[in-house]
């Protein structure tokens, strides 16, 4: 029996706003521990919470770039529960009336589209953070209240590689409306991974794990390839997947038991007493609305429209809103109409240059500007340097701040594509070589590779290899 993995991930993200979630504090990272706390974060008894204003705008914001539909009608509510980092035993967060519901994000897998449905976006705040030593614990609260939404999808993934392109999208569009910096290192992007196993063409879903503790797109990955053959493995032997929570361990690459899962009584939610029941007007929705930016999404299907590209290839330039406006820049500048070089060389070599200087493309400076990157696309794409020197010139542009075109004159690389001197080293090379002449004539079509190999070492390797194929076959085919 061939089994098909189902996966829903729960994604929680802290919001850069300045202060917290119901009080003043500072949200700014790092700072001392327990510096950034106050009676309201604290718990303290008699201490009023009040909801902050740029909260709720972002968390709006949020939930229409995500297609879903945002409640008139809002309640918070408590999730009680003790852990040592919750000083209030009780997170606020919102249960049966959440800020939005019925939403999806379309992502984009090898070159095709597909669409995940978002099932809800709430609000709620953080809890404090532990710090394990090696004979004591410590706990800072500094992060307790910080506000967050926890974006929760529906089960329509159904590969590691799907869960993979969904957080990678998700964060893009959180990056394209600067609400979140979604580092997953600083905790301010965490995520929880259920999935389980049923058998191919069956609707019903089976019984699901939860994963969590994971600290990277890889990593989430690597756990779901993991887990879904421990899943396969027990249904192949006959035996039953429980519902549990697991952990990552991302040092020995498997998932263990953590403890078998709560459910939401377990919680006791009942709605927080110290926030009033509110509305949101139509008229809030519309502001909102009007300064949400074009979104990843819509810049990834105007440049498959107007550059043709596929949408593989325009996924991977839409991610981040200034690279993505870099890119259409130089597209914009390519005159043909074919944008395919131009655009081989934002995804190829200059993708690799900013890999490897772990920045994004438009932080890359290329000295000159556009229009040196575009003349040396041209010269590559006219085979006046060779592809390999281009992609040199490139990179020793960048590490020397010199421009393109310098260093090309500089090092002598342009290939020599004019037929009279080629048409003369061709001669000479012709007379040299009798055997491999006849070899040709004689229906050894590669002879002719070794001709050109000694037409690029008598030019000191500067001979267009396609013109002086070109000039060799035709001397040796007219010339009878
Ligand atoms: P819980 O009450 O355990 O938190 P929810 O119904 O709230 O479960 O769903 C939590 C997440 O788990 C959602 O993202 C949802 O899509 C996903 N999910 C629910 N059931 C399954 C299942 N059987 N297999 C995989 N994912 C699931
Ligand atoms: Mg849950
Ligand atoms: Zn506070």
């Amino acid at each position: 029996m061939e089994y098909e993995p189902v996966i829903g991930l729960e994604v929680h993200v802290q919001l850069k706003t300045k202060s917290k979630a119901f009080c003043g504090c500072s949200t700014e990272f790092g700072k001392e521990p327990n510096s950034q706390v106050c009676p309201v974060c604290l718990g303290f008894p008699g201490s009023l919470p009040v909801l902050n204003r740029v909260f709720l705008d972002y968390a709006i914001k949020v939930a229409l770039a995500l297609n879903c539909t945002v409640q008139e009608k809002h309640k918070f509510d408590r999730k009680n529960y003790f852990y040592p980092d919750l000083p209030k035993n009780y997170q606020i967060s919102q249960y049966d009336l959440p800020l939005s519901k019925k939403g999806y994000l379309d992502i984009v897998v090898g070159d095709k589209t597909k669409r995940v449905g978002i099932n809800r976006v709430h609000m709620e705040e953080d809890a404090g953070k532990l710090i394990h030593e090696e004979d004591t614990s410590l706990v800072d609260f500094n992060r307790t209240g910080i506000p967050l939404l926890e974006i929760v999808s529906e089960p329509d993934m159904n590969s590691p590689e799907e869960a993979y392109e969904y957080l990678t999208f998700l964060k893009s569009v959180l990056g394209y409306l600067d609400v979140s910096d979604c580092d997953m290192e600083k905790g301010s992007l965490r995520c929880d991974v259920n999935v389980s196993l049923r058998p191919k063409g069956v609707l019903a879903l089976g019984v699901k794990a939860e994963l969590k503790n994971m600290n990277s797109f890889k990593g989430t990955k690597d756990a779901l390839v993991f887990e879904i053959r421990r899943q396969e493995e027990i249904l192949r032997e006959g035996g039953k997947v429980i519902q549990e929570t697991r952990l990552w361990d991302a040092k020995l690459s498997e998932t263990f038991s953590m403890r078998v899962k709560e459910e939401a009584k377990d919680y006791r939610y009942f709605p927080e007493p110290d926030l009033a029941p509110f509305i949101i007007s139509a008229q809030k929705l519309e502001e909102i609305k009007k300064n949400i930016p074009e979104l990843p999404r819509q810049k990834l299907e105007r440049f498959v429209k107007d550059f043709c590209l596929s949408e593989g290839s325009a996924k991977i330039l839409v991610g981040i809103k200034k690279d993505a406006d870099y890119a259409q820049s130089c597209i914009e500048s390519w005159e043909g109409k074919d944008k395919k070089p131009v655009v081989n060389w934002l995804i190829g070599p200059l993708l690799f240059e900013a890999n490897k200087r772990k920045c994004g493309i438009s932080d890359l400076n290329i000295p000159g500007g556009n229009i040196e990157l575009i003349n040396l696309i041209k010269s590559a794409e006219e085979a006046k340097i060779s592809n390999l020197a281009a992609k040199g010139v490139l990179s020793e542009s960048l590490d020397t701040a010199k421009l393109a075109r310098e260093i090309i004159l500089e090092k002598n690389l342009y290939q020599v594509s004019d037929t009279e001197s080629l048409d003369k080293i061709a001669e000479e090379i012709i007379k040299g070589n009798p055997k491999s002449v006849m070899d040709y004539k004689q229906g050894k079509a590669n002879a002719i590779m070794f001709l050109v190999g000694q037409m690029m070492k008598k030019s000191n390797g500067k001979a267009n290899p396609i013109v002086a194929r070109d000039i060799l076959k035709k001397m040796l085919t007219d010339g009878g």
